[in-house]
C-alpha cells in the first residue's frame, strides 16, 4: 500500500497525481456534475500504483458538488446506476468516484481547491490510518461488504481519513459543514473507504463507505 501526502508544492496542467487541477479523463468523459446542475469539485486524482491489485495502472479520480456535502449510505446490494441515482435520504447523487486508463487533460482547471501535487510514497502497517491507496480497510466500526450492480464483490481500493482537508482556493465560500473555514472535505468529513469494482462494469463503478 501507498501513503498519500498532499504538498504545499502547486500542480500544473499534465500533472496526474493531484489535489484540485485539471482533471485526466478519458476521451469519452465529461466534467461530472451533481444531480444539483452544479460542476463537481475535484478533490483529487492519482495514478494507482501498479502493484496495487485489481487496479493497479488505473486512473482514479475523487469529486463531490460544492454545495451539496452529507455522507453516502446504502443497500448491501448496490442498485443499477448507483453513482448517479439517490441512494439514501438525501437524495443527491452528490459524488463521483472514476476509473479509466485515458489520457486526456482537460483544458480548465477546478475552480474550488488550490491545485496541489500529492506525493505517494510506500507506506508501512503504522500508515493503517494515513490517506492511502491499497492494503486492507483500517475499519473504526464493523467491515462492511457490498455488491455491485454488475454482481461483483466490491474491492477495497483507498481510504481517506476522517476530516481530511483539502485547500480551498481563498476566493471561494466556505463549504456548507465544513470542519475548516479554508479547507473543504468529502463527505461531511466522514472516514471514507472507497471501494471499487473489479470487474470494470463502468468507469463510475465505485461507492464510498462512511463510517465515523
Ligand atoms: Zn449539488
Ligand atoms: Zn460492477
Amino acid at each position: 500500500m501507498h501513503a498519500i501526502e498532499i504538498t504545499s508544492e502547486p500542480a500544473v496542467a499534465g500533472d496526474r497525481n493531484t489535489v484540485g487541477g485539471w482533471p485526466i479523463l478519458e476521451s469519452k468523459q465529461s466534467w461530472p456534475d451533481c444531480s444539483c446542475g452544479k460542476r463537481m469539485v475535484l478533490f483529487f486524482q492519482l495514478d494507482v500504483p501498479d502493484d496495487i491489485a485489481d487496479f493497479g495502472g488505473e486512473h482514479l479520480l475523487v469529486f463531490q458538488c460544492p454545495v451539496h456535502n452529507e455522507a453516502c449510505f446504502g443497500p448491501a446490494q448496490l442498485p443499477e446506476l448507483y453513482w448517479e441515482k439517490p441512494t439514501s435520504d438525501y437524495e443527491m447523487a452528490h459524488w463521483r468516484i472514476l476509473r479509466h486508463r485515458g489520457g486526456v487533460v482537460v483544458e480548465s482547471a477546478d475552480a474550488f481547491l488550490q491545485p496541489r501535487r500529492l506525493l505517494l510514497r510506500d507506506a508501512g502497517p503504522d500508515d493503517k490510518w494515513a490517506f492511502r491507496v491499497g492494503g486492507k480497510p483500517a475499519w473504526i466500526q464493523d467491515a462492511e461488504v457490498y455488491t455491485c450492480a454488475c454482481g461483483a464483490g466490491l474491492e477495497f481500493l483507498a481510504q481517506i481519513p476522517e476530516n481530511l482537508g483539502f485547500p480551498k482556493r481563498p476566493e471561494v465560500p466556505e463549504q456548507d459543514g465544513a470542519f475548516s473555514e479554508d479547507e473543504y472535505g468529502l463527505l461531511l468529513g466522514n472516514m471514507t473507504y472507497l471501494l471499487a469494482c473489479p470487474n470494470h462494469c463502468d468507469p463510475a463503478a465505485a461507492w464510498p463507505v462512511n463510517q465515523h
